[in-house]
């Protein structure tokens, strides 16, 4: 989980620029800043044995779970909450969950904006929820994509990061000290919820918008356990066992 490590230009693609707090983000802030810091629990191993004291978490997609998916969002102005979202959210802040948003942002390595445009829809979308007394603990994204659609050379490479590799997810359990085996993942897509069943998190597919992925591949909701409309609804299943 070393993305990014070793490359000269510190600002580009590590994963501690991938990585924000609750605050409103790293910009700015030293490499040695970490989100984990303000929590005291050290880092489970990856043996599946949670370290006492580990917390459960809810990882959270963001485009078409919290906030309407335009496909690219290269613009904080475009962000909208989804209905329920903020709530939910509230719901899983008072139930005592990590809540870490995950997202895949290959828009980067499609040249259609840069990561300072990602970390700036993230701040908005902190903004938007602090309103309504919900919060984010912490934001983790993929800029990475492979293959030809990849313009950006610097961002054209395979990465565990993306969904539905687990990278993000990992990434966050040794930097928070969180219990997967108590922990949910929660996405519209299949690739949300592949990243979660890699982890052995408990997965809950949002189906109220057809996805692509979906539509290509019509077998993946059989593949998630629980299937809701919003997330709203995934609270109610969330929140109650995880007190
Ligand atoms: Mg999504």
């Amino acid at each position: 989980m070393k993305e990014g490590r070793g490359k000269p230009d510190y600002a580009i693609g590590t994963r501690d620029e991938m990585k924000q707090d609750a605050t409103g983000g790293l910009a700015g802030a030293p490499p040695s800043r970490r989100v984990g810091d303000r929590f005291p629990s050290p880092a489970p191993g990856r043996d599946g044995v949670p370290t006492p004291g580990a917390k459960p978490a809810v990882f959270l997609d963001r485009d078409g779970t919290i906030i309407e998916d335009l496909d690219f969002i290269d613009d904080p102005a475009k962000v909208a909450l989804l209905p329920g979202a903020a709530q939910a959210i509230r719901r899983f802040n008072d139930a005592g969950l990590v809540t870490v948003v995950v997202s895949n942002q290959s828009g980067v390595a499609r040249g259609l904006f840069d990561e300072a445009t990602v970390r700036a829809v993230n701040d908005r979308l902190q903004a938007l929820l602090n309103e309504h007394g919900a919060r984010i603990d912490a934001f983790y994204y993929c800029p990475y994509l492979d293959g030809d659609e990849a313009v950006v050379e610097r961002y054209r490479k395979e990465s565990d990061w993306r969904k539905p590799g687990p990278g993000m997810l990992l990434a966050a359990v040794e930097d928070m000290g969180i219990d997967l085996t108590r922990s949910w993942m929660i996405g519209d897509a299949r690739r949300d919820i592949e990243a979660g069943q890699k982890c052995g998190c408990r997965t809950i597919l949002i189906s109220g918008r057809v996805h692509l992925d979906a539509l290509n591949r019509p077998k993946v909701h059989q593949d998630a356990p629980y299937r809701v409309t919003g997330l709203l609804e995934a609270a109610t299943i969330v929140a109650p066992v995880s007190n």
